[in-house]
């Protein structure tokens, strides 16, 4: 019998295992996310295009007409505000120089100086430009005060506008808001359609090969498989329903783990390996690989697991025990009994001859 005990290797050999079996679950993850970022990026719905749909465009176009016209409206009144600010500078002036020329004059007075022609029609002008600066200024005031008056009008339709479109709206967001939850479930499932199918190979490679030597592989790709899916149930998911699916996860692992350690409990190793040699004999079937035991009277014929009990046997019982190999597996399936050197069982615990015991391993 083949010896099934493994070695543990150096430390460096354990630790090395270990790195890599983290690191083949960080690139599996990585590839996983590259999938699922590739689903993601498929178009959800177009806001501006729904929105146009719903809002009407004469209403749109006015508004977008208003808000011309305040702006337009806007900059002519800084341009006005602008020209009485150079005409109110050019009266303060002239009021200067008027003061000053009256000043003159009052002083000519006293001492009996009379205000001579040039003098007389240079306070005329100033006094008429200045009045007349005075009329400019008053005009521009009433041209300002119009168009801030007609831009408060304007702005008033456009907020009515404003109002309405808004109220229109409403219906485009709640179709948006529809179309982009129906666009996530869509992604969602697609996610999972992959990864879901991915991780239940994984957790079947994880049970049927969890005494492999390779176990360490299979158990990188179902951990970054499991934390991948966890994350897209987690992300597309409500938190209530999220709790749901981890809740029933986690109770499946924990239930198999239970399972598994009752069972080894209950039926230690070796009991369980000689239950399994057993049966396997009482079929003619070699415990290790399943190829017939094909001697005796079975010696020309060939059956399985389900066809052993339909066969017939020749019933030619003459035919001596002798030793025997799986020509398969090269296991020793029945050898030399050391104490009575009779043919015996070399897998089971017991000489059928002389009941010598062996230990099985
Ligand atoms: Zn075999
Ligand atoms: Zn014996």
């Amino acid at each position: 019998m083949k010896s099934n005990s493994k070695s543990k290797g150096t430390w460096i050999h354990r630790f090395a295992i270990r790195l890599f079996t983290f690191v083949l679950a960080v690139l599996i993850f990585w590839v996983l996310g590259f999938f699922v970022d590739d689903i993601r990026s498929i178009h959800g719905p177009d806001y501006a295009n729904i929105e146009q749909k719903h809002l009407d465009k004469d209403l749109v176009a006015k508004r977008d007409a208003l808000v011309k016209q305040i702006a337009n409206l806007s900059r002519q009144i800084e341009n006005q505000t602008e020209k009485q600010r150079v005409v109110g500078d050019s009266s303060r002036n002239l009021q200067q120089t008027i003061n000053q020329l009256l000043e003159l004059q009052k002083l000519g007075m006293q001492k009996s100086i009379a205000f001579s022609d040039t003098e007389q029609a240079n306070f005329t002008s100033s006094l008429r430009l200045f009045l007349d600066n005075q009329k400019k200024y008053q005009e521009l005031s009433q041209t300002v005060s119009d168009m801030l008056e007609q831009k408060q009008g304007l702005v008033r339709e456009k907020e009515q506008s404003e109002q309405e479109i808004e109220k229109q709206r409403q219906p485009a967001k709640d179709e948006f808001n529809t179309l982009s939850k129906k666009h996530r479930l869509r992604i969602a499932f697609l996610q999972l359609a992959i990864l879901l199918p991915i991780l239940i190979l994984a957790v079947g490679v994880i049970i049927k090969k969890r005494s492999s030597i390779y176990f360490p592989l299979f158990l990188a790709f179902g951990a970054a498989t499991l934390i991948k899916v966890a994350l897209v149930v987690h992300e597309y998911f409500p938190s209530k329903c999220f709790k749901y699916i981890l809740i029933s996860g986690l109770l499946i692992v924990v239930a198999r783990l239970l399972i598994y350690f009752i069972r080894t409990i209950a039926f230690p190793k070796t009991q369980w390996l000689v239950k399994q040699y057993r049966e396997a004999y009482e079929r003619f079937l070699c415990p290790v690989c399943e190829y017939p035991i094909r001697i005796g009277p079975r010696r020309f014929l060939f059956w399985t697991r389900r066809t052993v009990n339909k066969i017939v046997v020749p019933g030619d019982h003459s035919v001596l025990e002798e030793k025997y190999t799986c020509p398969s597996c090269g296991c020793n399936l029945f050898e030399g009994c050391p104490s009575c050197h009779k043919i015996r069982h070399a897998m089971l615990p017991n000489c059928s001859h002389c009941g010598a015991e062996k230990e099985i391993k």
